[in-house]
């Protein structure tokens, strides 16, 4: 690829600014008490640690992680823990506060949460990778619990660390603890469903995004920005459901067929390569900011955070954009992006199938009963479905554009649980 991500972007907005900028939007419908506001915009924890991994080469490496804690007022903390390069203080925190929207939003019984270590894993060996996760997890093991704080996969993490994760809160605990932490390998009590889950969610969600737009979601040109997890995922059920997937993007660049590209192809066989789905013969090769700007019906945004920016916003043809990152569009991007009549589908909404099957799983866990895919899958779908149809209903309520619909239904329950529960002492 020849322009790197968002390289006409103008300044990047810090993404902390953007996520209290957003609760601030949000709280102007709420009429909320300076004070509880005050309490919302800030995290309750923020854990930073700094600690030592031995390198394969024998030297010994020095890395910084973090757990942020923002809110536990409607149960223990939730949220994925990120290994990135880029991961730092602020950005954690925002994504933590998000976590807190997105499981009020739909209605399961969490804060959220976030953590992270600012390391590149692509430079990194699967012993080096297990050693820096088990003395991460040792070091912030202090705020973890399956009732006080549980994490989960986000960019740079999976199953397989998930499983470390447990493995090393369990012999530290002395005891085989399953629900500390979501998204684990489903023989050691994941559950059906969680890996395909935030791609599923998305796309469940352009399915009611097109029937309340009344477009058809039967052939509509789908673009799909990532191929990590939630992208592929993504990218995948949208086609299996109806709809052409007519580009796709991950780190080598960007691939382009009107015809629309074999997903699952895609998936198993250059995913995985060196030249990662650049290497797939049939299509244009085309770069990062061509894709964005592809005449195309739903697009999804699922790789990093401000994609979508006051710099590339005019060039947008999509009809709708639906956020499988976390905040891929900046508030002045979706400002302009909604005067043009771009429904755009909140992360905070579109994004949730992740945690809602992590809150499963946890269930499962915490009950050491397990259940079948298809019920995962459709509970999933019916919690999904009723979040969007009460978005939709407060939006039009408010006459608000769909993020702070999502924000006045989750930073509501948020409050009014704060103000149920009373401030102690
Ligand atoms: N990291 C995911 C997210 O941002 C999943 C979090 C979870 O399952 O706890 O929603």
């Amino acid at each position: 690829m020849s322009e790197t991500i968002g390289a006409a972007k103008p300044q990047k907005p810090n993404v902390l600014d953007m996520a209290r900028q957003q609760l601030y939007n949000a709280a102007k419908y709420l009429d909320l008490d300076d004070g509880l506001l005050k309490v919302l915009s800030l995290p309750k924890r923020q854990l930073i640690v700094n600690f030592p991994v031995v390198m394969d080469s024998g030297h010994v490496r020095v890395f910084e992680g973090y757990r942020v804690q923002h809110n536990l007022t409607r149960g223990p903390t939730k949220g994925g823990i990120r290994y990135h390069p880029d991961v730092n203080l602020d950005e954690t925190t925002a994504l933590a506060m998000w976590m807190t929207w997105k499981c009020a939003i739909v209605d399961i019984p969490y804060g959220g949460a976030k953590g992270g270590v600012k390391v590149d894993t692509k430079k990194l060996s699967r012993r080096e990778l297990e050693k820096l996760t088990r003395r991460y997890v040792s070091e912030i093991n202090i705020v973890l619990g399956h009732d006080t704080d549980v994490p989960a996969p986000d960019m740079g993490t999976n199953a397989q660390v998930m499983a470390w994760i447990m493995d090393t809160y369990s012999m530290q605990k002395g005891a085989t603890v399953t629900g500390v932490v979501t998204g684990k390998p489903i023989p050691l009590g994941g559950s059906q469903g969680r890996e395909e889950a935030t791609g599923r969610g998305v796309i469940t969600c352009a399915h009611e995004a097109c029937k309340f737009t009344n477009m058809s979601f039967d052939g509509a040109r789908v673009v799909v920005q990532g191929f990590g997890n939630v992208g592929s995922n993504a990218a995948a059920i949208a086609q299996e459901t109806g709809a052409k997937v007519i580009a796709v993007s991950d780190a080598s660049g960007a691939i382009y067929n009107p015809n629309g590209l074999p997903v699952r192809t895609l998936m198993q066989r250059y995913a995985e390569r060196e030249g990662g789905i650049c290497e797939y013969p049939e299509c244009d090769k085309i770069t990062n900011d061509e894709m964005l700007a592809l005449d195309c019906d739903i697009l999804i945004p699922a790789a990093t955070s401000e994609q979508i920016h006051a710099g590339n916003c005019e060039k947008i043809k999509a009809r709708m954009i639906v956020e499988g990152a976390n905040g891929p569009t900046t508030p002045d991007a979706e400002d302009y992006l909604t005067d043009k009549g771009v429904l755009v589908v909140p992360d905070v909404l579109a994004n949730a199938g992740g945690v809602v099957v992590s809150y499963f799983e946890w269930v499962q866990d915490l009950q050491a009963f397990f259940w079948e895919e298809g019920e995962v899958n459709a509970k999933l779908e019916k919690i999904l479905r009723n979040s969007f149809q009460n978005v939709v209903y407060t939006m039009l309520q408010h006459k608000s554009n769909m993020r702070e619909a999502a924000y006045i239904v989750g930073v509501k329950r948020v409050a009014d649980a704060t103000v149920t529960r009373g401030i102690y002492p």
